[in-house]
């Protein structure tokens, strides 16, 4: 489209910011700079030590874990989260991935990362929501850190499978959240990073991570949200 075309669209049809609704300029997208500047960062540089990684160590084995933003209730995360999950905004879910992955790219995780899984979805949620926002997540951080994206290698287990899988799994996994693997020998010595848009009391990464490493040998799994509850 020429030029003038797109800034007369501008001029009539200004696009707003997410959070403050103010009007974007040419070249923000979703966020202004003043929102984008105020969210709640955790600065968990530190894979190894925070909040995130002491919450899932002791469950299940991880490498590293940390998270991008602290999702804080009724606050600018919260709003994210929900443009993602509810109002389907994929470019909102791209474009926080690069950030995530821009601000994680002197960390181990990313030094040593062969791939990104996002938690699946369940199969029909996912249709109904028409995308997996923690796939979109994945897209945006492997368009930074340049790595392959693996949708297929884990996949959630339906209802009526659980049930029958029962007993394997640890009563403190929720039922909802079993998972499984195939193609185990792609990954294998593999270091996945696992990413999710929310991580609460980190059953649903736990599970995954478990599913990962019973299934695979020698991989070793990675937890990056974009937000942790504090
Ligand atoms: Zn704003």
């Amino acid at each position: 489209m020429p030029a003038i075309w797109n800034n007369l669209l501008h001029l009539f049809f200004p696009r707003l910011c997410l959070l403050c609704k103010e009007p974007l300029t040419q070249k923000e997208k979703q966020l202004c700079q003043g929102c984008l500047h105020n969210l709640p960062y955790t600065c968990f540089y530190e894979t190894g030590n925070n909040l995130l990684f002491q919450r899932l160590m002791g469950k299940v084995l991880v490498e590293h874990a940390t998270a991008f933003l602290y999702y804080v209730k009724r606050g600018t995360t919260q709003q994210l989260v929900f443009s993602l999950k509810y109002y389907g905004n994929k470019e909102l879910a791209y474009l926080l991935g690069r950030l995530m992955a821009l601000a994680f790219r002197d960390t181990p995780l990313c030094s040593t990362a062969d791939v990104l899984i996002p938690v699946p979805l369940h199969r029909k949620r996912e249709r109904k929501r028409g995308y997996n926002q923690a796939e979109k997540l994945c897209r945006g951080i492997a368009s930074v850190w340049d790595l392959p994206v693996d949708t297929t290698s884990l996949y959630r287990l339906l209802k009526t499978d659980t049930q029958t899988k029962r007993g394997l799994y640890d009563r403190w996994f929720n039922m909802q959240d079993v998972f499984a693997v195939k193609d185990a020998e792609a990954l294998q010595d593999k270091h996945v990073i696992l990413v999710d848009d929310v991580v609460t009391s980190g059953s649903t990464a736990c599970s995954c991570a478990e599913a990962l490493l019973t299934a695979v040998p020698g991989i070793r799994v990675s937890v990056f949200a974009l937000t942790v509850v504090a």
